[in-house]
């Protein structure tokens, strides 16, 4: 008897499936909030579907669109936010997964309308720098992916006003890890806020935290 082998397709479907689950277990969202996705090849993606809770997904539920957000392959309609998705891949031909989120405290600040700025440096190396904000963009819309990704040209993760974060990295898990850090650093920043001025730190030494750690950054 042989033992079955899945290809990359379905290794990928497991590995976005993961970390959607990791993504709402890690209170990063509520019930059917947010997606997760990753590049399978040029003009392939798999993407986690629309509407659909967490903790019942399974890795067949994940859909395999092309670059005009079209499902090739999978029963269940894929995530809404595709658009946004496809614009960021087209603009970060480096990287190979996203995830979104409404974490409470990015989220939080999203809607207050604030950056998140540049004040530990284990947010510097995974961000690549402070978290800025985009503008606010109807959700589901091409225009949605096209102004984050103008912001994601140089970070590895946005806030979009009145809405939710972004996270990219070279993979899945390094996305789902970026966004962890960037919430846990909205929390820092949130309680810092309460202490009184918060120090952002020095951009000549955001500069050479980035520099230092550059190859690092790159090869993730
Ligand atoms: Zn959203």
């Amino acid at each position: 008897m042989s033992e079955y082998v899945p290809n990359l397709r379905e290794q990928l479907r497991e590995r976005v499936c993961r970390a959607a689950k990791e993504m709402h277990a890690s209170k990063l969202v509520a019930v059917t909030g947010g997606n997760v996705s990753a590049r399978l090849a040029a003009a392939e993606f798999l993407i986690t579907p629309s509407a659909l809770p967490y903790e019942q997904m399974r890795p067949a539920d994940i859909v395999l669109i092309d670059a005009a957000g079209e499902r090739l392959d999978g029963s269940l309609p894929p995530s809404s936010e595709r658009r946004m998705h496809l614009a960021i891949y087209r603009k970060r031909p480096d990287i190979g997964g996203i995830v979104h989120t409404h974490s409470p405290y990015a989220t939080a600040l999203a809607v207050a309308g604030r950056r998140i700025p540049a004040l530990l440096p284990e947010a510097v190396i995974a961000v690549g720098g402070d978290v800025p904000l985009a503008p606010y963009a109807r959700p589901g819309t091409w225009e949605l992916g096209e102004t984050v990704a103008e912001y994601l040209a140089k970070r590895n993760a946005v806030l979009m006003e009145a809405h939710g974060l972004v996270a990219v990295g070279a993979n899945v898990e390094a996305a789902l890890e970026t966004a962890i850090v960037v919430e846990e650093t909205a929390r820092i920043y949130w309680l810092a806020l309460q202490v009184g001025t918060v120090r952002e730190l020095d951009p000549a030494e955001v500069k050479a935290i980035i520099e230092t750690h550059e190859p690092e950054i790159a090869r993730e």
